[in-house]
């Protein structure tokens, strides 16, 4: 199957560094969890709202930063399960909204962890996702924002490996799409399908 995934908080782990970061900096004691709503604009850190705005600004800049980005690791079990599934023949795709400008630096990160893939895609903040599922043939794709999903779903019809999600606070509100809580699931969904 030709498979997809998002890169942040699917196979980088950008909320953990950012948080110890974030505590750091500013004294708080946030946790995963403080993320309750995708965009980063949304969530209430602190009561006083001047920091609460100067706490996103922080999380913003280091969210999108390259160095920040190339210093994340990635999330348990992602690199054995994406060789696992290489392995099986399925062709592996990345679909990202990171910033275009982002994309050398992504490529040498997958490249440190030895992830093989077929496509590195690129797209930029604010960008549909599903015209890229469309164009490349996805059979499958996995994404921490149901919206991203949606899309998929909206410029594509059959997804014969499935449309999932990966369990994040965030995504917790929606139902519409088949959860999967981490990597072992992931490579168990994909493993038993053929290639
Ligand atoms: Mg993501």
């Amino acid at each position: 199957m030709r498979i997809g995934f998002d890169l942040d908080e699917v196979v980088v782990d950008l909320t953990g560094p950012l948080v110890k970061l974030a505590n750091d900096h500013y004294d708080l004691e946030l946790s995963r969890d403080s993320f309750q709503i995708y965009d980063f604009k949304n969530n209430v850190y602190v009561d006083d709202t001047k920091l609460n705005d100067e706490i996103i600004d922080f999380l913003i800049y280091y969210a999108n930063d390259e160095e920040f980005q190339f210093k994340a690791e990635p999330c348990a079990g992602a690199v054995n399960t994406l060789l696992y599934l290489n392995w099986l023949y399925h062709t592996i795709y990345f679909i990202t909204s990171r910033p275009v400008e982002n994309k050398g630096t992504t490529e040498d990160w997958l490249r440190k962890y030895n992830i093989p893939h077929a496509e590195l895609i690129v797209l930029g903040y604010g960008v549909e996702k599903g015209p890229a599922g469309k164009h490349n043939h996805l059979d499958f794709f996995l994404d921490d924002r149901i919206s991203h999903l949606e899309s998929m779903l909206k410029h594509k019809r059959d997804w014969p490996g499935g449309l999932f999600v990966i369990d994040r606070p965030w995504n917790r509100y929606s139902e519409k799409f088949n959860r999967i809580y981490d990597w072992s699931e992931v490579g168990k969904t994909i493993g038993g399908q053929y290639a």
